[in-house]
């Protein structure tokens, strides 16, 4: 089935907010298996909009529209889509009582009514976080026009509760989708590794750059649920053995999560010390649910005198081999774990930039060590090609070291493939 979206608002065309709505709805579109030919961003424009309907149900059998559903003058998305599809406006009971219930006793302008009014013979999508509802319009030839609202808290609900269902009974199938992700391997590498896969029509296999990850899509369509899975489960499978182990999991949240829950599993601990992260890896890690249980201590020692208070590194090694270091990380790695009594400590220390590099020691250098019992592992990070700024850098490092620890706990190697291991 082909698909298109059409995302209504001036501020958008301004630059002045991102379309974030139309990627939402597009990976939701890729993930059932639909085609989207094309995204349209018009104004708050009646008859631009009305052109960008017309010619698009000329493409596709459903066309997605995301804003201009609320009660101001603007937004006009709802009458043009009824004078589109020849389905005039009509009071939608359920649509009008959830909109009375809303206001109470507070009194409803004839605007903020006209939020219960839809295209007729349309199948509303309750707003379950705001006031404008959402519905699919019958267009004509089995054709069908979506409406869904502008802001993301709304429309993310919306989606997922109402369009994704109303979609998938169009497409008659049900598709099971399985994200296999990884960490250390670029989207290049693991295309090529993967390309015997790619060709396929169902189930399908294609990559996606991550946040300095990348993930595999395997994706199948069948008549129920379980079909799918098992026309899916043999792909999955031969995508973890083509990657090897730069797979971290399979339908997981994040490099963290796996971490927390396998440092659960095994009852151990952990400790962090951070320098150019400045609390990110320690924020990663309590973002998880039940964190508490295996993380006591997160220390932020960007100072040298930090360091050496906080985590005994001694003076020594910093005027000798300067606080961006092997040495260094490694003594940071060591003095959280022995401080705090953990199992692991991780240190971290480097030049998120943009100032402060030299020829030696240039910016986005960053050294990542981990320590457990009588064993230290470091891997460094160095800048390659372009600096990518320091949001980038911090976000990197902080991943390393999630990734070492996962690899330790799993029994992999931690280093190696890096290349790096300072005697
Ligand atoms: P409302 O009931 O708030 O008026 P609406 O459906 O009419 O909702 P708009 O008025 O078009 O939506 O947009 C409301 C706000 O939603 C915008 O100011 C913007 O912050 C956000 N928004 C709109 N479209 C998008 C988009 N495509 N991506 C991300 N945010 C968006």
């Amino acid at each position: 089935m082909k698909a298109e979206i059409i995302s209504v608002g001036t501020e958008l065309l301004l630059g002045h907010t991102v379309n974030t709505d139309a990627s939402h709805v597009a990976r939701e579109l890729s993930a059932l298996g639909m085609d989207l030919l094309q995204v349209h961003t018009v104004g708050d424009n009646p008859q631009r909009l009305e052109t960008a309907l017309r010619e698009a149900l000329t493409r596709a059998d459903v066309v997605i529209t995301t804003g201009g559903l609320g009660p101001t003058e603007d937004d006009l998305t709802k009458e043009t889509v009824a004078l589109v599809a020849n389905a005039p406006l009509e009071e939608h009971a359920d649509s009008m009582a959830r909109l009375r219930e809303y206001f109470g006793t507070r009194p409803m302008s004839a605007n903020q009514a006209k939020q219960g009014m839809l295209p007729r013979g349309a199948v509303a999508f309750p707003n379950l976080a705001g006031t404008a509802p959402g519905c699919a319009t019958p267009a004509g030839d089995g054709r069908w026009v979506l409406m869904l609202p502008g802001p993301p808290s709304e429309l993310l609900p919306m989606l997922h509760e109402s369009a994704v269902p109303f979609l998938q009974r169009m497409s008659g199938a049900v598709i099971a989708s399985f994200m296999v992700k990884t960490f250390g391997i670029g989207e290049g590498t693991a295309a090529l590794r993967i390309a015997e896969l790619t060709g396929g029509a169902n189930p399908t296999a294609a990559t996606y750059a991550g946040d300095a990850e990348m993930f595999v899509r395997v994706t199948a369509k069948a008549q129920d649920a379980a079909a799918a899975e098992a026309l899916a489960a043999p792909m999955v499978a031969e995508v973890r053995r083509l990657l090897g182990d730069v797979v971290y999991g399979v339908n997981v949240a994040g490099l963290e999560s796996v971490v927390v829950s396998e440092l659960a599993r095994l009852g151990k601990t952990l400790s962090t010390a951070e320098s150019c992260t400045g609390g990110l890896l320690a924020k990663r890690i309590t973002d998880q649910p039940g964190s508490s249980d295996v993380f006591g201590y997160g220390m932020v020692t960007y100072a040298n005198e930090a360091k050496q208070r906080m985590l005994g590194v001694q003076e020594y090694l910093l005027r000798t081999h300067g606080a961006v270091s092997p040495e260094v990380a490694r003594a940071m790695a060591r003095g959280a774990r022995e401080f705090s009594g953990a199992d692991y400590g991780i240190g971290i220390t480097g030049i998120a930039g943009p100032g402060g590099g030299t020829p030696q020691k240039p910016v986005g250098l960053v050294y990542i060590a981990l320590s457990e019992e009588e064993n230290i592992w470091v891997r460094v990070m160095r800048p390659q090609g372009r600096y990518l700024g320091r949001e980038w850098t911090r976000r990197l490092a902080s991943s390393h070291a999630l990734d070492m620890l996962r690899r330790c706990l799993a029994g992999l190697p931690v280093e190696d493939q890096w290349g790096l291991n300072p005697a």
